[in-house]
């Protein structure tokens, strides 16, 4: 049934944005996968229905049901509330937000056997001005505490607070003394675990149906976490019509009114709502309000839309009302996360990428002479007087998505100190951060938990911002990152505490802790909340020992601590790339089939079901070389991978010996369940990696040596059905495991799992004899497939010495084995061959004299080269007649620029490029054969390829390469 999808002819969004990035696609007619295993898919099952997300009822449920309080005497430094509780709840509010923490307070205590209402200890709210937002002061008596606030939200604080003591102290005690805190990250901002993401392929929206997502204790949850905002996606069109645009906002009252609910909602838990948007959004060439208002339009983009132009009256005016008019329609709004820079096309600023100068990129007639940070300042001052007349304590957060690996251009370090008074600008914490292993420098894009950052990037900004007066955000993620989102929680708390180190470093004021996954209430979350406030624990082992307090035995204490540095020791080795997170095996390893035969198979998205058009990806099959990060080899992230699985094991032991004598602590038994999940899904993330090691290591053997990998290999699936089972009983624990939020479903469940197993012992029973009996008869293995007896096209480089590069005197060697070019659009006479010496490849490029209505022959080469089976191609590209030098980018499987020479003739033109082979092959690698085209465009961009072009379903970072759009190239045959 799976395979019918996959044929399914489909049409693209002008864009993909997922995980945040841009990609910009052509539409496809009749793109397929390439093979995958049919009879695999047929029997995959079915995604669990919405009613089988069982943690959402979980979530329900009351916080406090009972207490695990032990002892029954308090110390002499202890007030003693075993005898009752009275609470005197006069603090002045007037819309009664404070019911919530009262009820709570009252729960809290009588889950614990102690009398409300009727107790001889008074707890009394007091208020004092001096004290700011969300500060608190508790002075702790004998027989009376008081929690002092200058506002409902500085005693919600004081109240959580003194639960939390009294946790840590299991029992009703209190210690005789005055705690004073109050926040420095003022804004904590998260987002609804299972609410729709309003993005393809459900693109649901949250403010048209009637289904609550944010049930009561839910929200108790997060603000017990210190989460004080979260954020939902709108775009001003669907919320509002302005004088401009009147056929907007056709569902505006209803999204609206859900809208008000949703805030109303929220704030009875101190809890504000901030509006997500991508504005002001490009507009679509044929759109009426450019007839209406040309200068609304700004420079043009390459499919036809026109990017907003901020710089006209008029543009001012339209962002005012549309923001003006949303905060006058809900006025407790909190405000507005908007991305202005690095996702979907907005200003005119989009034109130029973050990575670039902006010189002669802003084709505008009112922009096209103005400072990058002018044409943000005028979209942002816009929104801002429009937001802040309707609302004065509204907040307008900027954020510049610019995640790339790359440097940043000077232009983005200009802009905190333009940013307009009254705006906060926001950065991603991570995206950029470096680490070296194995003497390589690895660079991560965004969202990471480890390394905890700030980037240099991040840091330059918030200095900048800082002397400048404009407040700073960090983006960060809290519960778990893009490195794996299909457990609720990693963790490995040392990370938050280093991530909020740095934050308080940088006088950082607010923060978004996540984007779609990372928000799930819970240790992480709750790490956050009490770093965000001053005092400031002394140093990590403190902070770390206090966390643990809250929530486990005292006696439990330091080896619940031990085993989280275990986890953030062996988490550190995470290989830092983003192909890593977003194709590698640790979010579903154990759904992964193992395919012991070739297949060619892709691997599959991490944080999606489906594409666009709602076709399912596949299961990740065997293309292992698409999630391996450069610069690393398999073998480097194979060792990686074992470094964070062994020491995550480690942690895991700890905390199993723990598991008996918390029996009656069933939230402490699901924390180890999970560490155990995050656990099995490490060393099956490093299994698969081996797996496919040693495959391809086994099919370039000969003789009965193979036997002896082969018994590795069905250890390994030995040890995967194992995994298998274990992670079976874990999901029918706790229905979390396997959700991930931006999927907005299970990439692992029960039924798969099965399926899965299913899969490995057919390998046991079919595949593994079959190839021990090819080992035992001497047959090679796969000759086909590893290029030992190559089919289809076949081209053959020859040996060259040096003078074939570097003569002047140039004449192309009469030994060349020349392939025609006779696929594409292109109608010259062209062909190509290959030719090498001990440190590169030279492809040799022969055409035609074009006709000078076709101005030159060859005007741009490009080489495809996939580097070993299994691994995405390279793109090498030779462009004659360009200056721009284009450099290999970690994040993409893009172009990068070679040398070349162009050489004419009177009868022919040619082309010679160089590629280094340490620009394809790791160091020491043996040479072996390798699948090429070359693809040549004369002038009028007409192409002449060797191999024919049938591009698959696009995939963020790999591209439409399909590797059946290749021939091979052997080395030092003879023709
Ligand atoms: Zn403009």
């Amino acid at each position: 049934m799976l395979s019918r999808y996959l044929r399914l002819k489909y049409i693209f969004y002008p864009f993909i944005i997922v995980g945040m990035i841009i990609v910009s696609c052509t539409q496809h007619e009749d793109a397929t996968f390439w093979t995958f295993p049919n009879s695999l898919l047929d029997e995959l099952p079915p995604q669990p229905g919405e009613k089988s997300w069982y943690f959402v009822e979980d979530l329900k449920e009351p916080m406090w049901k009972t207490q695990p309080w032990g002892f029954t005497h308090s110390g002499s430094d202890q007030a003693d509330l075993s005898g009752g509780v009275n609470l005197d709840a006069d603090f002045d509010d007037p819309q009664g937000r404070l019911e919530t923490a009262y009820s709570d307070l009252r729960r809290f205590v009588a889950a614990g056997g102690v009398p409300t209402d009727s107790g001889a200890y008074l707890i009394k709210t007091v208020k004092d001005q001096r004290l700011g937002e969300e500060a608190f002061r508790l002075e702790i008596g004998s027989r009376v505490c008081r929690i002092i606030a200058g506002d409902i939200e500085g005693i919600r604080r004081g109240i959580y607070y003194l639960e939390d003591v009294m946790r840590s102290l299991r029992g009703p005690y209190l210690p005789l003394r005055t705690i004073e805190r109050r926040p420095f990250i003022k804004r904590r901002i998260s987002r609804g675990f299972y609410s729709p993401i309003k993005r393809p392929p459900k693109m649901r929206d949250e403010l048209i149906d009637t289904v609550n997502y944010y049930p009561d204790e839910y929200l108790s949850r997060l603000a017990h976490n210190g989460i004080n905002g979260l954020w939902l996606s709108v775009s001003f069109r669907d919320l509002v019509s302005t004088k401009f645009t009147p056929e907007y906002g056709k569902e505006a009252e209803r999204r609206l009114a859900k809208l008000r609910r949703t805030v109303d909602r929220l704030l009875d838990y101190g809890i504000k709502t901030y509006i997500f948007t991508i504005e002001p959004r490009a507009w679509d060439a044929d759109s009426p309000v450019l007839e209406n208002y040309p200068e609304l339009a700004g420079a043009r983009r390459g499919n036809g839309q026109y990017y907003f132009c901020p710089s006209s009256e008029t543009a001012r005016q339209y962002l005012y009302e549309s923001v003006n008019s949303i905060f006058k329609s809900v006025p407790e709004l909190g405000g507005i996360i908007n991305i202005s820079h690095g996702e979907r096309a907005t200003t005119c600023l989009s034109a130029v990428a973050a990575t670039s100068s902006f010189n002669g990129h802003i084709k505008c007639p009112r922009c096209s002479g103005k400072e990058p940070w002018e044409i943000l300042y005028n979209s942002l001052s816009a929104m801002e007087r429009g937001m802040h007349d309707a609302a004065p304590n509204a907040e307008l957060i900027s954020w510049l998505y610019m995640p790339q690996s790359q440097d940043l251009a000077d232009w983005v370090y200009k802009i905190p100190a333009h940013t307009p008074r009254g705006v906060i600008l926001q950065f991603n914490y991570e995206s950029g951060v470096h680490r070296n292993v194995f003497g390589k420098d690895l660079v991560g894009g965004d969202y990471w938990l480890s390394p905890p950052g700030p980037s240099a990037r991040f840091a330059r900004l918030a200095k900048i911002a800082r002397k400048h007066g404009t407040e700073m955000s960090a983006k960060i993620q809290t519960s778990n990152s893009h490195e794996v989102a299909t457990v609720p929680i990693v963790p490995i708390p040392s990370m938050i505490y280093q991530k909020f180190t740095g934050m308080r470093h940088l006088k950082v004021s607010h923060s978004m802790l996540c984007w779609y996954f990372g928000n799930y209430p819970g240790m992480m979350n709750k790490a956050a909340g009490l770093l965000s406030f001053e005092p400031f624990p002394k140093n990590e082992n403190i902070f770390l020992h206090r966390l643990a307090s809250i929530y486990w035995k005292k006696e439990d204490v330091s080896a619940v601590v031990e085993a989280w540095n275990q986890f953030s020791k062996g988490y550190a080795n995470y290989p830092l790339n983003i192909t890593f997170q977003r194709y590698g095996p640790m979010h579903d390893g154990p759904v992964w089939p193992l395919l012991l035969k070739p297949a060619d198979a892709p691997l599959s998205p991490t944080w999606q079901l489906g594409g666009y058009a709602n076709n399912r990806w596949p299961p990740s099959g065997d293309r292992i070389g698409e999630c391996i990060p450069e610069p690393l080899t398999l073998s480097e992230t194979l060792e990686l991978c074992r470094r964070m699985s062994s020491a995550w094991n480690r942690g895991v032991a700890i905390l199993d010996r723990l598991r008996s004598h918390n029996s009656n602590e069933p939230e402490r038994l699901l924390d180890i369940g999970l560490a155990k999940a995050l656990g099995i899904q490490f060393q099956s993330g490093y299994d698969i990696l081996k797996f496919y090691l040693l495959r391809e290591k086994m099919y370039r053997m000969e003789g009965i040596e193979r036997l002896q990998i082969l018994k590795s290999l069905k250890q390994i699936i030995n040890t995967e059905l194992d995994l298998d089972e274990q992670l079976l009983k874990l999901c029918k624990q706790d229905s979390r495991l396997g959700f991930h939020s931006e999927a907005e479903g299970y990439k692992y469940f029960p039924d798969k799992i099965r399926w899965r197993m299913h899969q490995l012992r057919n390998l046991l029973e079919q595949d593994v004899p079959e190839l021990s009996q090819q080992i035992r008869n001497n047959q090679p293995f796969f000759p086909t497939y590893t290029g030992q007896e190559p089919t289809g096209a076949t081209a053959y480089a020859v040996v060259t010495d040096s003078s074939l590069w570097q003569s002047t005197k140039w004449e192309p060697p009469s030994n060349l084995h020349w392939q025609p070019c006779t696929h594409g659009s292109g109608k010259l006479d062209i062909k190509w061959a290959a030719s090498y010496d001990d440190d590169a490849l030279y492809i040799l490029v022969s055409a035609d004299v074009a006709p000078p209505s076709e101005r030159s022959s060859i005007s741009n080469v490009l080489v495809k080269v996939e580097p070993r089976r299994l691994w995405p191609s390279y793109h090498f590209n030779f462009n004659p007649t360009s200056e721009k030098w284009i450099k290999r980018n970690q994040d993409f499987v893009a172009s990068e620029s070679v040398k070349g020479r162009i050489i004419n003739k009177s009868d022919r033109c040619y082309a010679i490029l160089r590629i280094p082979f340490e620009r394809i092959w790791w160091n020491g690698e043996e040479m072996h054969p390798i699948r090429i085209d070359v693809r040549v465009r004369n002038g009028v961009e007409e192409t002449s390829a060797w191999r024919s072009l049938n591009p698959t379903v696009p995939r963020l970072n790999l591209g439409e390469d399909n590797p059946v759009d290749l021939g091979w190239l052997l080395f030092g045959a003879r023709m």
